[in-house]
């Protein structure tokens, strides 16, 4: 997979190169290149933004340093990434937006299928909208938001995305078993989960745990993601219960 990350401060998409995506990039499994948008400024101050059209507070991201970024990005990658700029399936571009599609494991799992995911951060008001309506010749676009909640820029938001969808790469975690089994996989939230010693400071893990029934175990674990998700997330368990509705399976 080949990522490209556009913002006015590219530094923080240095994190990328700690940990396991770290690795995963030096193992080859995903190339991330990150890009200055003001170096497709024209004017010898850089300058990236303007006042609002029709007035209002703020900033606005002008259009066309973001035009020039992306058709550079299209340029570059195009001959590095296999069904890139062949027609067959255009790069997937993402503009991080507290007015977008929430961005989901579902999302990542959709994501993780695509060559090339190219991410543009914005910052101040946001881009000028005419960026993502001509982008679409070019891209699939896909505002997305990482939560209802509003961020000063667009990068935060594209290292969550980043992480959720490169751990899922075949090869970057090294036991895919931990993958199925977490938050979010199946719908549910996952269950409680313990270590070694069995009691400390006066806590014990459920006992059940220390049996080695396996089955006894997994149907415990089955329980707990169920009574922490009814608890912590009502509306994920309610669509749960339609879905096992829908399935014709027994809920409980
Ligand atoms: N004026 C915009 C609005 O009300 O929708 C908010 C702009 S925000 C201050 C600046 C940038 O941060 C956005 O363009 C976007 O890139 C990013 N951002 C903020 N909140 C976000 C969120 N919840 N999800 C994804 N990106 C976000």
């Amino acid at each position: 997979m080949r990522i490209d990350a556009l913002s006015i401060f590219p530094e923080f998409y240095d994190v990328l190169d700690l940990s396991l995506i770290g690795r995963a990039q030096r193992d080859g499994l995903v190339e991330i290149v990150r890009h200055q948008l003001r170096d497709f400024t024209d004017d010898k101050h850089r300058t990236v933004d303007d006042t609002p059209v029709g007035g209002g507070a703020g900033m606005v991201m002008k259009p066309e340093p973001w035009a020039r970024a992306l058709e550079h990005v299209l340029e570059t990658a195009g001959s590095a990434v296999e069904g890139s700029g062949d027609g067959s399936r255009p790069p997937v571009l993402i503009i991080p937006s507290p007015a977008g599609e929430v961005f989901t494991q579902r999302t990542a799992e959709e994501l993780a299928g695509a060559e090339h995911l190219v991410f543009a951060a914005g910052r101040y008001e946001g881009i000028d909208q005419r960026v993502a309506e001509w982008a679409g010749e070019h891209f699939e676009v896909r505002p997305m938001s990482i939560g209802d909640y509003v961020l000063n820029g667009g990068e935060v938001a594209v290292i969550a995305m980043v992480e959720a969808i490169t751990r899922l790469l075949p090869g970057v975690i090294g036991n895919p078993e931990s993958l199925t089994e977490e938050s979010h996989a199946d719908g549910l939230l996952e269950y409680p989960v313990y270590t070694k010693p069995a009691v400390w400071r006066g806590r014990g893990v459920p006992e059940i745990l220390l049996s080695g029934d396996h089955a006894r175990i997994a149907e415990h674990r089955r329980a707990e993601q169920l009574r922490r998700t009814r608890r912590e997330r009502p509306d994920l368990y309610a669509r749960h219960l339609v879905a096992e509705e829908q399935a014709g399976r027994a809920v409980r």
